[in-house]
């Protein structure tokens, strides 16, 4: 059974996402501020935290780092204000994904499967498959697709298994143009009509680790990668 830790201050959000995510077949436990949600998530290694941005004693964002620390786990970030701010912050961190209140339960059950998918994706990459192995080299970056490791030169860089997903499906396709609305449905799987805000915070993350260059902005179409020096071998 999946675990699932919801750290949420608020109550009646906090039973209603637990309880939503229970009927959904997940084991759920909570948390109601920043210090016990750390404490909890160490104790319950879960498979996806639901994190609240406001917390009391610590907030969302530095909870977000310490539970990241030892092991990456995947986070969707609850924030209350639909504010730019909330997202780049959130975003950057290491949060996967966002929701902003009020939010629907299905809208939330719909982006915590469309995660776990994800991270099981990652997983299956764990052991080199035959679908996806090989390595992509854009200038000095190299993305292993078997292993999901990312180095600059020497240097490993951890990336998100969105930032990785966004990152290798530019790179799969070198000098192709994808809209923001295409990029979000590829690598999120669902289709909202405010993801484009989502991506181009990750497109900033993925710039802060790996570089401004990396990643190119078509201003009113969307993002490319380009400049790859040979194709992905296989
Ligand atoms: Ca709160």
């Amino acid at each position: 059974m999946r675990s699932i830790l919801v750290i949420e201050d608020e109550p009646p959000i906090a039973d209603a996402v637990a309880a939503r995510l229970r009927s959904e077949g997940y084991l759920v436990d909570t948390a109601n501020d920043g210090p016990s949600g750390v404490e909890r998530c160490n104790a319950m290694q879960p498979d996806l935290v639901v994190l609240d941005l406001m917390l009391p004693g610590l907030d969302g964002i530095e909870v977000c780092k310490r539970i990241q620390k030892d092991r990456p786990v995947p986070v969707l970030m609850l924030t209350a204000r639909d504010t730019e701010q909330d997202l780049v912050l959130g975003l950057t961190i290491g949060a996967d994904d966002y929701l902003t209140k009020p939010f629907s339960a299905r809208e939330l059950v719909a982006r915590v499967n469309a995660l776990l998918r994800r991270v099981d994706l990652e997983r299956s990459h764990d052991r080199p498959s035959t679908s996806e192995v090989g390595v992509i080299k854009i200038g000095r970056i190299e993305l292993d697709l078997a292993t999901r490791k990312v180095h600059v030169g020497e240097q490993a860089i951890h990336l998100t298994p969105t930032e990785f997903d966004l990152v290798a499906f530019l790179a799969a396709e070198p000098g192709t143009v994808f809209t923001r609305e295409d990029l979000f449905a590829a690598v999120w799987g669902y289709e909202i009509a405010s993801g484009g805000r989502t991506l181009d915070s990750h497109v900033r993350a993925v710039r802060r680790k790996l570089g401004d260059d990396l990643i190119r902005t078509v201003h009113g179409v969307g993002y490319a990668i380009d400049a790859l020096e040979g194709e992905p071998t296989r």
